[in-house]
């Protein structure tokens, strides 16, 4: 099994810096997801490890061996793009060997593998259909099928799923995780959704601008972000960030609070609270008046006004309030987090 080391990867493109000062690893046998938002360069940082973009500087290791400069094709790697890329005019079978052919594995050696990849993604009774005869998930099976057979160590993925719907990619999304594991497979996988990369990663690299803002396991992204924007950009409705620097809100959670927040530390400071942390409780100490709700069954979103500001409130499903209501939140010490203003690093 290889691993795969990045060490200060940069890629500029003309005069714009994609990559800055990337570095990594991803032990051999585990997923690593690149998550961020549109633009942050980590589909770059994908097709670099790749072999298909030249570095502007830095260096790759893969399984130990520095392939920075080597083609795609020495890097012993498979790759999964978003488009499935397969050939219209051959079969679900001829499209998955395909790249055995390429390389001359022999016939038997075709055969064996296809047969384990078709075992595998349950892809047997369809492999003498033509692609536009398989439905998207299908399609995206046949994908995987050539990373399968490729037998490839290390597989990299681009938003392999964005082209499914919800249902079929909470689906494709295990199949894909329960693969990497049982074949032992080093994956580095990229997506913008943060529940993916949540769901499916042992480590998640958080990109923003070209640089890695955070890496950690998922947990720890979600527990301990390192800034505001990691804090925001993990957990659906994103955390609340009051400024209590200035602004009413800021004053009413300090008067309140204050004693409990960090003691004479407010000014330059946001206090973040996640929607699911904050308690509408008779005893809180923050009063507040329901400005919305969204309901979303087993449970629903509360707009609290506080000040000039809203702070989403998560609850259960059942409907205890009404908009208009007059109600006091309260949290717990353990669940505020707080960040630099000046910088969003936290302040801890
Ligand atoms: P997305 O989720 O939208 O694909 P991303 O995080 O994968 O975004 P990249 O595709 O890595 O982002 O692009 C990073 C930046 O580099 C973008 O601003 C993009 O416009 C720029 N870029 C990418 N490829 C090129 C290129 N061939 N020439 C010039 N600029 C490029």
């Amino acid at each position: 099994m290889s691993g795969i080391e990045i060490r200060n990867l940069n890629k500029r493109w003309a005069t714009f810096d994609a990559v800055k000062d990337v570095s990594f690893e991803v032990k051999p046998g585990t997923l690593t997801v690149l998550l961020g938002p549109s633009g942050c360069g980590k589909s770059t940082t994908l097709r670099l490890i790749a072999g298909l973009d030249a570095v502007t500087s830095g260096h790759i290791f893969i399984g130990g061996k520095d392939v920075t400069v080597q083609p795609p094709a020495k890097r012993g790697l498979a790759m999964v793009f978003q488009s499935y890329a397969l050939f219209p005019h051959l079969s679900v079978a001829e499209n998955i060997i395909f790249g055995l052919k390429v390389r001359r594995v022999p016939a038997g050696e075709r055969t064996r593998r296809l047969k384990k990849a078709a075992d595998i993604l349950g892809l047997g009774a369809l492999l003498d259909r033509k692609p536009s005869q398989l439905s998207g998930g299908q399609q995206q099976r046949v994908a995987l099928g050539r990373a399968i057979v490729a037998e490839a160590s290390v597989c990299l993925m681009d938003e392999p799923l964005s082209n499914l719907d919800a249902q079929l990619r909470h689906e494709m999304r295990k199949e894909i995780r329960t693969i990497q594991q049982a074949l032992g497979m080093t994956m580095v996988y990229v997506t913008h959704d943060q529940i993916e990369a949540m769901s499916l990663a042992d480590q998640v690299i958080l990109m923003r601008g070209g640089r890695i803002e955070q890496k950690a396991e998922p947990a720890g992204l979600y527990v301990r972000p390192a800034t505001s924007f990691a804090a925001r950009f993990i957990g659906t409705p994103p955390m609340n960030l009051v400024s209590l620097a200035d602004g009413p809100a800021g004053a009413i959670i300090k008067g309140s609070a204050g004693p409990a927040l960090v003691e004479g530390k407010g000014d330059g400071l946001s206090l973040g609270l996640r929607p699911e942390e904050i308690r509408i409780e008779p005893d809180g100490v923050v009063p507040a008046i329901i400005r919305g709700i969204e309901y979303h069954g087993a449970d629903s979103i509360l707009e609290c006004a506080v000040g000039d500001q809203i702070l989403q409130v998560r609850v259960d499903g059942i409907r205890r309030q009404s908009v208009g209501d007059q109600v006091r939140l309260g949290w717990l010490p353990d669940a505020m987090h707080v960040f630099d203003e000046a910088d969003g690093y936290r302040a801890e």
